[in-house]
């Protein structure tokens, strides 16, 4: 689950990594008040505008803008608020339709009064996955693309791994600081920086934790300026707290109704819908899909009870993707049996009519498997069966060239 960046910023807060003053706004009603009240606490005028969508690069389309003053602020946040914000990470990039804004955070502008004396950083924390260890990625260059640094400028950006018997050792914090340059005060900051980002990582199982830019400001404190958070969806039961700011406006509508039946679903840019049960099942299916020719246009995993309500969700959320030219259906019936999910599947499709309008394709292997493939090729549907996969993925090749 992402955060926006002020949700991402609020709990940064809680674990003491320090964060710009701001406010959240929904409309400019009451902006002057806000405002005034915001420049009493951090005594400057200057502040920053900033759109809050789930997604980075927004600088680069418009969506972060500073304001000297309450005009110049009024004028940025009438902008900002409501516009369609297109950045090179919405979908369809700076040529697409941008996703809508429905809130900004005004923060006290960090780089003022004496912007030359700032100096901006990246650090990210992520699970290296080959390693089996969290580590720390971080660099002098930041404030733009991390991608194109590490591409263009490998050994500007370092790695620091940690181990998951130890923790995150002092001299790893030290060795940060140094390697970004600092030194004195902000030296300090930074290793204090780092441990409490630390902190807040695990504190809140994420995944991903990426604040660029890192600042250090001209009066040597270390701040986080953004913040791209994303938690572990499988801790959230763990962290009501943060499963409660979920802004389901900001995911795609059929992954949040797939959640809704309990389906685990992700979309993709292929023509192929896949509905298959177990998540292992479904990886490889994808990878058979793929290398048959085609392309999945989803990840769905219907989970153990594949019964016709099931399916029949199933169905609807993969038909919602107009690239879907066929589907294929791959069980595995180990707990629950081939002829119950091939009799779900017929009453699914009985039940959708003409709103399947694609070939279905259905591989069932395992506990009565003859017995479910006779009960689809005598069903009088337009179904195709196979028991062996790549049987199945040739008339997937078949049925979309
Ligand atoms: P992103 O474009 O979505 O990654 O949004 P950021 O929060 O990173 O903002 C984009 C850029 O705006 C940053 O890289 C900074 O250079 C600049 N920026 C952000 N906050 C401030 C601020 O408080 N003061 C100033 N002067 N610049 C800022
Ligand atoms: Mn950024």
């Amino acid at each position: 689950m992402n955060l926006h960046e002020y949700q991402g910023k609020e709990l940064l807060a809680s674990f003491g990594v320090a964060i710009q003053r701001g406010v959240v706004l929904e409309n400019i009603d009451d902006l002057e008040a806000k405002y005034n009240q915001l420049k009493e606490e951090t005594g400057t005028d200057f502040v920053v505008v900033k759109a809050q969508i789930h997604a980075g690069g927004r600088g680069k389309g418009g969506g972060v803008k500073l304001a000297k003053n309450y005009d110049e602020l009024k004028e940025h946040a009438g902008n900002i608020l409501g516009m369609m914000l297109k950045t090179p990470q919405t979908q369809g990039g700076l040529d697409g339709e941008g996703k809508l804004v429905r809130k900004v955070l005004m923060t006290e502008d960090s780089y003022a009064p004496d912007f030359d004396a700032c100096k901006e950083f990246y650090v990210s924390i992520m699970m290296d996955r080959a390693r089996k260890q969290n580590v720390i990625i971080y660099s002098t260059e930041g404030g733009m693309d991390i991608e194109k640094v590490a591409e263009e400028t490998p050994h500007l950006v370092h790695k620091e791994y940690i181990d998951p018997t130890l923790g995150l050792q002092g001299f790893q914090c030290r060795k940060v600081a140094f390697n970004l340059g600092l030194s004195g005060k902000a030296f300090k900051e930074m290793t204090k920086f780092i441990s409490k980002l630390y902190a807040a990582f695990l504190g809140s199982d994420a995944s991903l934790f990426e604040i660029n830019p890192c600042l250090k400001t001209a009066d040597d404190r270390i701040i986080a300026v953004d913040s791209k958070v994303t938690i572990d969806d499988n801790s959230l039961f763990r962290h009501p707290d943060l499963a409660a700011q979920r802004d389901k406006l900001e995911e795609d509508p059929a992954e949040v109704e797939a959640k809704e039946y309990g389906l685990s679903y992700v979309k993709l840019d292929g023509n192929v819908g896949c509905m298959v049960n177990g998540a292992g099942l479904a990886m490889a299916t994808m990878d058979i899909i793929k290398l048959s020719g085609g392309d999945p246009a989803n990840f769905l995993d219907v989970g153990g009870t594949a019964d016709a309500e099931r399916v029949e969700q199933a169905f609807d959320i993969i038909l919602r993707d107009e690239n879907v030219k066929c589907i294929l259906i791959n069980i595995f019936g180990g707990i629950v049996r081939c002829d119950r999910v091939a009799q779900g599947v017929v009453d699914a499709y009985k039940n959708m009519g003409d709103q399947i309008n694609v070939p279905i394709i259905v591989r069932l292997q395992g506990t009565n498997a003859d017995i479910a493939k006779k009960l689809i090729d005598e069903s009088g549907l337009e179904v195709k069966s196979a028991i062996i996969l790549q049987e199945a993925a040739d008339l997937v090749t078949e049925a979309i060239s």
